[in-house]
């Protein structure tokens, strides 16, 4: 029998054998990655007894031509409802009245860790030599920061106002002709995301947690971040984990947690990537390392991701790439970024051993040579297939 996913009284997720899951197929290339993906997760929770009962649900293009709306209340209302879903890409109307559907739909649920594991799959084509460095599990805050939407178009009548009373206020000299954005960085906002990284490490067995900010120079946003990190560390996980300052770099057992700037960062990640366990970071900077790291394992196309409320229980897991219109409707792209989320997904709701299969199945697909055309233009000797043809190979390795 199909049954809601829910949340027990001392938090945990109960997950009956055939939960409801909503979904979003996606824009463009949606049609081809959602069913290739659908078709795998459904194969793997089949083989551990289980079953999805999938609930469509409209955002983007598609909610746009059936309901006139780009995000209608009731998917909304479904992903409020049923706690956990996926979702492919959508577009991004370009002059109507919402930012981004995932911004919108982020910030109506709260979702406040945006949830970006990185590491490499044997046989997926790198940029780099030593791809298998990387492993890494971003935590990027996203909620606040320059994402919060807080903007004020040059020449409007807002920016206008805003800049004379800045200058009346606090004596500060903005140019008459900019357009001002707001950075939000909340202490709860802050803490709450360092938080889910420091439980998801102590879960994991991961060694270390680091702060990435720009604190040297955004003192009182990503300089606070930082501190405010560092606080909730002693406050809360003194037991787990402790600082570098607190133990110059000898954790013992504990995790230890160190912080970084962010521009040395992309530096360091590309050069010495072991060094980094899980990351805890602000939203633009999240923004920028993820892909910078995504990169070196074999870029968008298999990058997957969440959006995270670990106090509600909300989970939307999504591909993390766009629609790449250019390709829509040719089955032709790769499955993997929302294969994975989709992998995420069955982790955050206990099903670890059907993931652990699509894993492999996925591995053992990429080492029999069987991939889509983006790999398949950086690699010799391999049979170039379709989406689907790539999900049912991923299927009959299962
Ligand atoms: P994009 O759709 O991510 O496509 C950029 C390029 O990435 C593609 O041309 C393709 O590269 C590669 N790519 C994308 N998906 C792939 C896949 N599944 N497999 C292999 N390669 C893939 O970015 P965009 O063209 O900038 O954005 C298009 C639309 O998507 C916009 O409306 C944008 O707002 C939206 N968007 C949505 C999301 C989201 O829903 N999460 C995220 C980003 C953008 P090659 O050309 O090299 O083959």
């Amino acid at each position: 029998m199909p049954g809601k996913i829910t949340k027990s009284a001392d938090g945990r997720l109960l997950v009956p054998d055939e939960p409801i899951i909503p979904y979003i197929e996606g824009d463009g290339t949606g049609v081809d990655i959602w069913p290739a993906a659908r078709s795998v997760l459904d194969a793997a929770a089949r083989k551990h007894g289980k079953r999805i009962a999938w609930k469509e649900v409209l955002a983007g293009e598609k909610a746009y031509r059936e309901t006139g709306s780009w995000l209608p209340e009731e998917t909304v209302a479904a992903f409020r409802d049923h706690l956990i879903g996926i979702k492919g890409p959508l577009t991004t109307p370009v002059g109507g009245g919402i930012r981004s559907l995932n911004v919108a739909l982020r910030q109506m649920l709260d979702l406040y860790v945006c949830l970006r594991p990185v590491r490499w799959f044997p046989g997926v084509p790198s940029p780099v030599r030593h791809p298998e460095r990387v492993d890494v599990v971003i935590f990027r805050e996203n909620t606040e920061d320059v994402y919060a939407g807080l903007e004020l178009e040059e020449g409007s009548a807002g920016a206008k106002r805003l800049i004379e009373w800045l200058a009346a206020n606090f004596g500060w000299d903005v140019a008459a002709d900019s357009g001002i954005g707001i950075k939000p960085i909340s202490r709860t906002a802050s803490q709450r995301l360092v938080r889910a990284a420091l439980q998801y490490a102590v879960a994991h067995h991961r060694r270390s947690v680091t702060l990435v900010h720009k604190g040297n120079i955004q003192k009182f946003t990503e300089g606070a971040f930082r501190a405010w990190g560092y606080e909730l560390v002693a406050a809360e996980f003194a037991d787990l984990a402790v600082s570098w300052e607190d133990c110059q770099g000898d954790p013992g057992a504990r995790i230890l947690v160190k912080d970084t700037i962010a521009d040395i960062t992309l530096q360091q990640v590309l050069t010495r990537p072991d060094e980094f366990d899980v990351i805890a970071t602000t939203n633009l900077n999240g923004d920028y390392l993820s892909d910078a790291l995504a990169a070196q394992v074999g870029g968008i196309g298999i990058a997957p991701g969440g959006n995270i409320n670990y106090v509600t229980g909300h989970g939307v897991f999504e591909a993390t790439h766009g629609t790449a219109p250019k390709y829509a409707g040719q089955d032709k792209v790769n499955p993997g970024s929302l294969l994975l989320s989709g992998v995420m997904m069955f982790e955050h709701i206990g099903w670890y051993e059907a993931a652990a299969d699509i894993v492999r199945a996925l591995e053992a697909t990429i080492a029999d040579k069987i991939v889509t055309y983006d790999f398949a233009r950086q690699m010799v000797g391999v049979h170039e297939v379709r989406t689907s043809e790539f999900a049912s190979a991923i299927v009959e390795r299962l």
